[in-house]
């Protein structure tokens, strides 16, 4: 048997051990509760604690309480009952509620009831909240995440679209936009005057089915003032943010069923208005701030490609027009003498080219050459692999025939799929060595395109220089040699010969 005084210190030795690890103890003594240091702490009290149960219970969160009560009055009531109940439990420290677990059983003590119980700080409950917390904002942040990554898919596309693909491009932009934000339509309007009234007319749309719901008549020379604070409100640069059923009349009857909110985004140049961009959803939601400043930048972001697009094609008709000598920024001159598509020079530049070329020669009496290159069964190509496909292979070819030549040597774009290089102080052998190794070049050098490999080969006439030559001339007679080139068999070199 353990001396009462052994015993006693093995409890508290005991208690320590417990204590050590987190764990309160209470006794609840007639409606007496007694907290030892930890379980009060746990409520947020400085020390150990003597109080009314009552105020303990008032410390339980109340939709707890219910439960703690009826689990001592049950304990309460029968000895050697036990019970086991987690609740939240007030901090009057901190006012923070803290999940806790409580056990407790009930005994007899020379006829009193007491109960005996134990208290613990529930780790993994809070870290539940917590984590639900971080998920709830790891969620919010991916959409936001989802929205930034369109505008810079589209930031991208639309920046390294050239001239050719901007279309498709714009186009595709329209799409991805539509897709992350879940849209069923957007479009593009822009304002013109009418008989001195503001109008617009809708110059781009995307819809899921790629069937646009606006007819002609519907879309064209609308005046803006027909959608009632519309003008007002894009021309103080407000994004028009509406319920389709709160949107004004004449709005309604404009836009096709099955839309539940609308966003119209102003399109500014030169601080005029100059359009605005229109999205529209199926849910009858407004658009929140993260997807207002989301189609906002896109709205920018479009409204900026196709002015810009506007403004090189533009560009590019007035360079036509005017004479290329009196442009001096060096922008324009590359416009007027770059076929846009290979960046190889264009025929008119070409010709001008050669045309020097010819008087040189003649003046120092060297050598001169051209070739002229004409892909072979090219229309197999678009038929084949797209019109898109096609128009990579002549820009893989034109690549390949660069890459041949010095940079003394001139290459343009003569045709559709025809190039031509003229070599000026050479050779013949070493032109028809140079024909060979570029003709050989393309041949094992097929267009990558969409993971697919597209073989391509040339045929290619190469004639000379010779006594009152001009330009076109000398590439007569190296499409003569093309023709038989192309005649015997295709992917072969011919000189034409007189
Ligand atoms: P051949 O071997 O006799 O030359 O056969 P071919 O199929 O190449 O015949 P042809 O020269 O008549 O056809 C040229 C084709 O090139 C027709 C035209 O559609 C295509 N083409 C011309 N310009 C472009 C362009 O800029 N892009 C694309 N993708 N195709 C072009
Ligand atoms: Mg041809
Ligand atoms: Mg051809």
């Amino acid at each position: 048997m353990l001396s009462d005084e052994l015993f006693s210190n093995r409890i508290i030795a005991l208690l320590d051990v417990i204590n050590a690890n987190g764990l309160g103890l209470w006794e609840l003594t007639n409606e007496t509760m007694e907290l030892d240091k930890i379980t009060a702490k746990m409520a947020g009290h400085t020390d150990a604690e003597t109080l009314p149960f009552r105020k303990f219970l008032e410390q339980i969160h109340e939709e707890d309480r219910q439960e703690i009560k009826m689990a001592v009055e049950e304990m309460q009531k029968v000895p050697g009952r036990s019970s086991n109940a987690e609740c939240r439990i007030l901090n009057r420290k901190d006012g923070n509620y803290r999940w806790i677990r409580i056990m407790g059983k009930s005994y007899l003590n020379h006829g009193k009831k007491i109960i005996l119980g134990t208290s613990q700080l529930i780790e993994g409950k809070a870290l539940d909240l917590l984590n639900a917390a971080i998920n709830d904002i790891t969620k919010e942040l991916s959409r936001k995440d989802e929205l930034n990554q369109c505008i810079y898919e589209v930031t991208e596309m639309l920046l390294n679209a050239d001239e050719v693909f901007f279309g498709t491009a714009f186009q595709n932009s329209l799409e991805i936009i539509a897709h992350a934000v879940g849209l069923v339509r957007v479009y593009v309007y822009k304002n013109h005057i009418v008989d001195g009234i503001l109008c617009c007319t809708e110059i781009h749309e995307w819809t899921e089915d790629m069937n646009p719901t606006l007819g002609e008549d519907y879309t064209k020379d609308i005046p803006l003032h027909c959608w009632t604070g519309l003008e007002e409100s894009l021309n103080e640069g407000k994004l028009y943010n509406r319920l389709f059923k709160d949107a004004p009349h004449s709005i309604q009857e404009m836009i096709s069923q099955g839309v539940g909110a609308i966003l119209f985004s102003p399109i500014f140049l030169k601080d005029m208005l100059w359009g605005f961009v229109g999205f529209e959803r199926a849910e009858a939601e407004l658009f929140n701030t993260d997807e207002e400043s989301v189609l906002s930048s896109a709205g920018l972001l479009l409204a900026n490609s196709l002015i810009r697009h506007d403004l090189n094609k533009n560009l590019i008709q007035a360079v036509d027009k005017i004479n290329t000598t009196t442009i001096k920024a060096e922008v324009l001159e590359k416009f007027a003498y770059t076929d846009s598509l290979t960046g190889l020079f264009n025929r008119r530049h070409l010709m001008e080219m050669t045309q020097k070329a010819l008087e040189k020669a003649r003046e120092s009496g060297t050598a001169c050459f051209a070739m002229i290159m004409d892909l072979d069964f090219f229309k197999k190509v678009n038929d084949n692999y797209g019109h898109l496909a096609g128009d990579e292979v002549l820009k893989n070819t034109a690549l390949v025939i660069k890459n041949a030549l010095r940079a003394s040597d001139l290459l343009g774009r003569y045709g559709g799929e025809e190039f031509v290089v003229v070599i000026s102080d050479t050779e013949k052998a070493n032109v028809l060595n140079l024909a060979e190794r570029i003709r050989e070049s393309i041949a094992n050098s097929p267009c990558i395109y969409n993971c697919i490999k597209i073989p391509c080969t040339v045929s290619i006439g190469v004639a000379s220089i010779f006594d009152d030559c001009t330009v076109e001339s000398l590439i007569d007679r190296a499409d003569k040699g093309l023709y038989m080139a192309k005649n015997s068999g295709r992917n072969r070199v011919v000189l034409f010969t007189d």
